[in-house]
């Protein structure tokens, strides 16, 4: 404690010496010259250069004006014109890649139709001895060529002798081959568990797909991964991060043992992605003391002695499930295949409301940030309400509760984000823009042509002056940052299926928006926007350069935007050069 502290004393007098008459200025270990350095500022200036010492940015300006900073030892990155922005961020990732290095991937494009699904099962039969479990994830029955479920009948073909559980891309449905599902014990007689749907065919047999809290039915016999396996996943996120220019993340839903991972990579050195892990939450009230005691166990992110590279941040909770396996809570009925209804179903809260109002009161009366995934309108509805109703009866600025996904907020709950931001500083949506894009088809689909207008209202939330944080919600689409600035203004679908934009572009943004949602405004959402999200003097250094300027390219060309080089406090963590 007390060498950090005297670091800390050091480093805050050193860049304060950074404003002092030029002559003194001391020489930074790194500066970049010759860049277009897209600051993300106030006003989102616009520099040439910028010089780093330790882990802080001590100079942002011309080049000329850099030179004094450039001593003997000073490394200089001539940029020749290249484009630098602050590290991207992402406030909402399921972190880790675990399941894409050890289970059956099916969230590639290559992946088109059931033939196709089926061959990637049987592959991964051929390596496994009978009654060896088989998991995959990622598939997508809007991308598929029949456009409906995989059944258990459909993997019996292939897995007569392995029990199988393949995970739907949003991870809140699944499917399970008949031999899984005789070991789960799941038949015509058994009940739907609370909040979780059997799926059954016409004479009321399952068909393998089980929806939310029923996938544990299936889930909870899959042998977890091992430790290393475990690791060996957030590793490669890591590297993947860094290549993407990411620099950021916030990792909703975690426990202890994931916690003590992100130690133990910290302690190495190695976690170059500033790391703000969300405890999961309760659903039950009794269930609440247990996570408040691991939370209270942290520092709070807002405690100036918290460390800035893995951070405690607060607890995520859940209100409902998904908009593609239509069990969002809404208050009308889902659609189907666009202009079908979906007759009766309105989903369900996957918290009983009113346990859910009670822990959250007890979290936000604790000081503790809470982050809640709400997808339906009447979803997101409950949850801004609670939070307004917890706000008043102990106001607090600063604890920035989120809305996590918020996909098609009610003009009402627009008006209370707006309100509680401005009175409290909370009610934050943390976004997903690539939604529309990579589950975009299947979303079309279920909420139909007028409601899909509604599907993240960006534009609506720049005139209401509502900030919010993006994201990819990894695995359920893939995370480089860049498809989601793409799809902040391109809000384009991936296939096409319903017509190329079938939510509309009213709600676009331009790409300086798109960008502030994975910077600056991201950054807020970790409790660290007085410390990155932006390119200013005395921040730490997290930094991408590409290679294009994302200002001014054509849209489609963001998609495709690399990263050159990545910079992770003050360090070179990944450069193509
Ligand atoms: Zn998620």
């Amino acid at each position: 404690m007390r060498v950090s502290l005297i670091v800390g004393l050091v480093a805050t007098t050193w860049w304060l010496a950074g404003s002092m008459p030029r002559a003194q200025a001391p020489a930074a270990d790194l500066v970049l010259t010759n860049g277009r350095i897209i600051t993300v500022n106030a006003t989102d200036s616009i520099a040439q250069a910028v010089a780093i010492a330790g882990s802080r940015i001590v100079a942002v300006g011309t080049n000329d004006e850099m030179r004094s900073r450039i001593g003997p030892a000073t490394r200089v990155i001539d940029l020749a014109g290249r484009t630098a922005t602050p590290g991207l961020i992402d406030t909402h990732v399921h972190f880790s890649e675990t399941d894409a290095l050890f289970s059956v991937d099916l969230g590639d494009v290559a992946v088109k139709n059931m033939s196709d699904v089926l061959a990637r099962v049987a592959a991964q039969v051929a390596k496994r001895k009978p009654g060896e479990w088989i998991r995959g994830r990622g598939w997508d029955e809007g991308k598929l060529a029949e456009r409906r479920y995989i059944h258990a009948s459909d993997l019996d073909k292939v897995a007569p002798d392995n029990p199988v559980w393949l995970t739907h891309t949003t991870g809140h449905y699944g499917v399970a081959n008949s031999y899984a599902l005789k070991m789960a014990e799941v038949r015509k007689e058994t009940t739907d568990p609370p909040a979780g749907t059997i799926d059954r065919d016409a004479a009321g047999n399952p068909t393998g797909v089980l929806k939310e809290a029923a996938q544990g039915l299936v889930t909870r016999l899959v042998p977890p991964f091992t430790r290393d396996e475990q690791r060996q996943g957030l590793v490669r996120m890591i590297e993947d991060f860094n290549k993407e220019g990411m620099t950021g993340a916030k990792d909703p839903g975690i426990g202890q043992q994931k916690w003590e991972l992100y130690q133990e990579l910290r302690d190495a050195g190695t976690l170059t992605v500033r790391m703000v892990a969300l405890w999961s939450g309760a659903r039950r009230v009794e269930d609440n003391a247990q996570v408040m005691a691991r939370v209270q166990a942290h520092p709070r992110p807002s405690d100036l002695s918290a460390d800035r590279v893995l951070i405690s941040g607060g607890v995520k909770m859940f209100m409902d499930g998904s908009g593609g396996a239509r069990t969002a809570w809404m208050y009308g009925d889902w659609n189907k295949n666009f202009t079908e209804k979906d007759t009766g179903n309105v989903g369900y809260p996957a918290t009983p409301p009113d346990a859910y109002r009670q822990i959250v009161a007890t979290l936000h009366n604790a000081g503790i940030h809470v982050s809640t995934h709400a997808i339906g309108d009447r979803a997101i509805d409950w949850v801004v309400d609670t939070y307004d109703h917890v706000l008043k009866a102990k106001p607090a600025r600063g604890l920035r509760h989120g809305i996590i996904h918020g996909n098609t907020p009610s003009n009402h709950a627009i008006d209370v984000m707006a309100r509680l931001q401005a009175e409290y500083d909370a009610g934050y949506p943390e976004s997903q823009a690539g939604f529309m894009w990579w589950i975009g088809d299947n979303y079309a689909g279920n909420l139909g042509p007028e409601r899909g207008l509604r599907l993240k209202p960006f534009n609506t939330y720049v005139q209401r002056k509502i900030k919010w944080a993006g994201g990819s919600d990894y695995g359920v689409t893939p995370f480089p940052a860049r498809y989601g600035l793409w799809s902040s203004v391109a809000r384009q679908t991936l296939n096409g299926t319903f017509g190329a934009t079938p939510f509309g572009l009213q709600e676009r943004v331009d790409i300086r928006t798109a960008l502030r949602s994975y910077t600056i405004w991201a950054a807020h959402q970790m409790f660290l926007d007085d410390r990155i999200g932006s390119i200013e003097v005395g921040k730490d250094a997290d930094l991408a350069v590409w290679d294009r300027d994302m200002y001014t390219v054509p849209t489609d060309a963001l998609k495709e935007l690399r990263c050159e080089m990545t910079i992770f406090s003050g360090k070179v963590v990944y450069t193509t050069r």
